[in-house]
């Protein structure tokens, strides 16, 4: 996600940062945010992890189905660079990460780095060309400030019936920077969500997030299942936004030689419904 404008005038915001927790030092125990509520880490830990995944069942998740990803998947050279529309590696299945070794630690390094780089305040593994369930954020932007974010292998367990209003800008889509509006608002994208995960080490928690947070993750979480922001605009939203859309496209097939995999023309986007909780 390459930035995000807060519509709503809540003086809560600001007790939005700092929060979650640093990728090397996890949480032991539960951990809160002030009365406002706006984020809390319920715990680090699912104590009933059967519990956990037949509600992912419930949702449609294929958990236990997701591919494994070799070393081979998670091989990269830096610095890393990030991966344009319509580049079809944003559109590639992500594989389930299951080996927490140096070379993770060090691939997340680098996504902060070229997500503090490009001003960004969050990055999925396959805009940097690595398909695997992988996420970072920070929604601060800064290094050294807010609290640097990793998941992998996230679930949605649940979203919040209530709506926001954003403004969401991607960093696969450099120059357009999107009013969503009346998508969000279409579309329900929920106010907080409730998810489970791994951290860097590998250890399982589950966590509730709202407010910035909870959109920056449902924005990269998109990107683990190869959906594109604009995959959620309305069409009156799509034609603002039409003309850098296919200024990429144009540079993409002036880079490589070979023609578009996706066109805003012919519509051929992967339209998303409205409704969550399907990969
Ligand atoms: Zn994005």
């Amino acid at each position: 996600m390459a930035c995000a404008t807060w519509l709503h005038s809540s003086p809560l915001t600001h007790t939005l940062l700092p929060f979650f927790y640093r990728r090397t030092t996890i949480p032991s125990s539960f951990r809160r945010f002030t009365s406002a509520g706006r984020f809390i880490l319920t715990s680090n830990r699912v104590k009933h992890p059967l519990m956990a995944v037949q509600a992912q069942a419930r949702r449609g998740f294929s958990f236990k189905e997701d591919e494994v990803a070799s070393s081979a998947d998670l091989y990269f050279e830096a610095p890393l660079k990030i991966v344009e529309y319509p580049d079809p590696i944003l559109r590639a299945k992500n594989k389930r990460i299951d080996t927490f070794d140096d070379n993770l630690k060090k691939l997340v390094n680098e996504m902060f780095d070229i997500m503090y780089k490009t001003d960004g305040i969050g990055l999925s593994a396959p805009q940097v060309g690595i398909n695997v369930q992988l996420m970072v954020f920070n929604p601060a932007g800064e290094r050294g400030v807010g609290e640097e974010i990793v998941l992998v292998n996230p679930r949605v367990n649940k979203y919040a019936k209530k709506v926001v209003l954003f403004n969401e800008g991607c960093l696969s889509f450099p120059g357009i920077y999107a009013d969503v509006e009346s998508v969000i608002v279409t579309l329900q994208r929920p106010e907080s969500v409730k998810i489970d995960a791994r951290d860097i080490t590998g250890a399982r928690f589950v966590v509730n997030l709202s407010g910035l947070p909870a959109r920056v993750f449902q924005h990269e979480f998109d990107h683990l299942q190869g959906i594109l922001f604009f995959d959620r605009m309305t069409d009156e939203v799509i034609d603002s936004i039409r003309a850098e859309l296919q200024a990429l496209e144009k540079k993409y097939e002036d880079k490589t030689g070979v023609p578009s995999p996706e066109s805003i023309d012919t519509c051929q986007r992967k339209k998303v419904a409205a409704g969550f909780g399907k990969s």
